[in-house]
């Protein structure tokens, strides 16, 4: 029996978006199984106090602030990584942002500001860890955070839905490219997950909750923690033979880009 098959510990870890949500979980989840894990995210308000969180339950953790779309910050986190650790194993690729207008609403500078977010960020982070992983030769893992939008499209969030196609797009190149540097790459494309930053924004009323709910086929929204366990998969031994995969998790969505009125004119 292989029982390090699902091991992390020791793990080198670089989280983006790691102070709120998804990316917070995620990094506990990391820490809880031994992963050094260093979050990124714009201000320190959220990131000190998941960091404190961590060190309290003993984890390994250090906080810096980095936009993902400024190309000197990314590689100041990666190289901070580098410095505390000696090499980075892991990148969750898991910031990301939207907002909710008409396609014929979004300005030029509001659909660039969400395709640089979004998909040149993970870019820009993909990039920095992989030049580390092909120095140091020792591989790695990268794990994009798409989402269900990217798939099918995203009514009301046109932008968000191009971004993400493109992160699912750019996991597969780079798995192609990389693979023979021992870098796998995958994609993980949640559909609504209870977060406080998303559910405020996308779904504010019990009635929008109870639509989208049924909209998959577990009636349920998912959580941080469903999302942060297939990354730890993806970023283990478990998944040595999966590289360029895109992974649903969305309890299966019944609703194929159009799943709830986000805007009450609709
Ligand atoms: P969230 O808003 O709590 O998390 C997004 C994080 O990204 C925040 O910490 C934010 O500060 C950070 N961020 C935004 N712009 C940034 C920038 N320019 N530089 C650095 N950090 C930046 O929302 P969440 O629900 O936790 O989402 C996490 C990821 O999951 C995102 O990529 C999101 O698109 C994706 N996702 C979420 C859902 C959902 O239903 N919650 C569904 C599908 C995909």
């Amino acid at each position: 029996m292989n029982d390090k098959a699902f091991d992390i510990s020791g793990k080198v870890t670089i989280v983006t978006g790691g102070g709120t949500g998804i990316g917070a979980d995620i990094a506990r989840e990391f820490c809880q199984r031994g992963a050094k894990v260093l979050i990124t995210s714009r201000t320190m308000d959220h990131l000190g106090p998941v960091a404190e969180g961590i060190r309290k339950e003993g984890g390994t953790v250090e906080a810096m602030i980095c936009d993902v779309r400024q190309n000197d910050q990314v590689e100041a986190v990666v190289n901070k990584a580098v410095e505390l650790w000696g090499r980075v194993d892991t990148l969750v690729n898991n910031a990301g942002a939207s907002f909710v207008a008409h396609a014929q609403d979004i300005s030029a500078n509001g659909f660039n500001a969400i395709v640089s977010i979004n998909l040149t960020g993970t870019f820009l982070f993909s990039k920095a860890v992989a030049k580390v992983m092909m120095d140091k030769k020792t591989g790695g893992c990268i794990v994009n955070v798409s989402s269900d939008s990217g798939v099918y499209g995203a009514a009301t969030m046109s932008h968000y839905g191009a971004a993400k196609a493109g992160v699912v797009n750019l996991t597969r190149s780079l798995a192609i490219e990389w693979a023979k540097y021992g870098i796998r790459v995958n994609c993980i494309s949640p559909g609504p997950i209870e977060t406080p930053g998303v559910m405020e924004v996308l779904w504010p009323t019990k009635e929008l909750q109870t639509k989208v709910a049924n909209s998959t086929a577990l009636k349920r929204f998912g959580t941080g923690q469903e999302v942060a366990w297939p990354c730890i998969f993806l970023a283990s031994a478990a998944s040595s033979y999966i590289t360029g995969a895109n992974l649903l998790v969305d309890g299966f969505s019944l609703s194929n880009g159009d799943p709830y009125s986000r805007l009450s004119d609709k």
